[in-house]
């Protein structure tokens, strides 16, 4: 439930109904909105009857929360998320571009290929340190000498970075090297990782699970703005399905469902969602025009010799002709009206 106080309530009427909400033995989150406070309520368990809160001072209307996550629902907040990285700005109304290689090989590699994919137009390196792998025997990540290898990078280009976060036991560590922590597809329904999430300072990219619907998708995001950190960025990453021509099957129609349902950015990575290099600029182009707010690019300048998921990786010359063609058709498929209002 959202009690929606008027223009006009004071900062003591607000208090007074977060008052009355935890008397009640619920949690009240008040959320800052452009057109309106509300105050959400949390923790209860079946409907909770409006009128304890009807008839409070400074109080406009009592709505129902219909969708079984709420922090990161529309009912809850109608102004899209924007997500300040450095001076990148995600959700803002501008296409967001990360690109760098699926794992850290060397210190070398990673910075030629941050120099790159900077030239080429984006905006955040990526580069995994820990690495997810479906066997024991490929190639695990450099651990910590990966994150100190992007904190060069950043250093170097002065593009922030995206790695992921594997487990709670290196949370600690990777939230202190990187500016952005990805969870990937793997981790999305561990629920300890993604209460730490919750209680970082740093924003947090939430891969949809291989097999996730948007609901349990949309709550594991629940579980990182409950504890409260509310910078989380979405990324449809591809489903399994029945078919054999890519890796996954891309989900162009949660990434305009999830747009639709939730306030939080939304990015597509259709590297990992092909699986090979030949679908990755045509889904990156059907990723932009169904509303996705950025992309992540798996990118290598000698992606025969790399150690993960070089068959998916763009060469350098793919990525920038996708660099020079892609802000066209995000600027084509620019919705308007409520869900993209600007937050103010
Ligand atoms: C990755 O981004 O390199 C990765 C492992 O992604 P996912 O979790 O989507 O498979
Ligand atoms: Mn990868």
């Amino acid at each position: 439930m959202l009690v929606v106080m008027s223009q006009q309530a004071t900062a003591e009427e607000v208090d007074a109904v977060v008052a009355a909400i935890e008397g009640k033995g619920y949690t009240a989150r008040p959320i800052p909105g452009g057109e309106r406070v509300a105050i959400g309520v949390l923790h209860n368990k079946g409907a909770v009857d409006a009128s304890h809160f009807l008839g409070l001072p400074g109080v406009k209307e009592v709505i129902p929360v219909t969708r079984p996550y709420k922090l990161v629902s529309r009912e809850f907040q109608l102004e899209d998320t924007v997500i300040q990285v450095g001076d990148v700005f995600i959700g803002d109304g501008d296409l967001t571009l990360i690109a760098g290689p699926c794992a850290v090989e060397s210190e070398a590699q990673c910075l030629k290929i941050a120099q790159i994919v900077k030239r080429a137009g984006a905006h955040l390196f990526r580069g995994g340190a820990f690495k997810p792998r479906t066997s024991r025997y490929s190639f695990q990540g450099l651990g910590e000498k990966g994150l100190k290898i992007l904190a060069k990078v950043r250093e170097a280009t002065g593009l922030p970075v995206v790695t992921e976060a594997l487990d709670t036991d290196t949370f600690g560590l990777v939230e202190d090297y990187t500016d952005v922590i990805q969870i990937g597809a793997r981790n999305m329904q561990n629920f300890s990782l993604l209460r730490r999430a919750g209680r970082s300072s740093k924003p947090v990219l939430v891969k949809r699970g291989l097999a996730a619907t948007i609901e349990e998708w949309l709550m594991a995001a629940e579980y990182i703005l409950e504890s409260g950190n509310t910078q989380v960025i979405l990324c449809e990453r591809g489903v399994r399905t029945f078919a054999h021509h890519s890796r996954n099957t891309l989900d162009l129609s949660a990434v305009a469902a999830v747009c639709k349902e939730s306030h939080l950015p939304v990015i597509v990575d259709p590297s990992h969602a092909a699986g090979r290099r030949d679908q990755v600029i045509p889904l990156s182009r059907a990723g932009v025009a169904v509303g996705a707010h950025g992309l992540m690019v798996e990118v290598h300048y000698n992606p025969e010799e790399a150690l993960s998921d070089g068959a998916q990786s763009l060469y350098p010359e793919q990525f920038e002709m996708l660099c020079r063609e892609i802000q066209a058709v995000f600027d084509a498929f620019q919705p308007s009206g409520p869900v993209r209002q600007k937050k103010t």
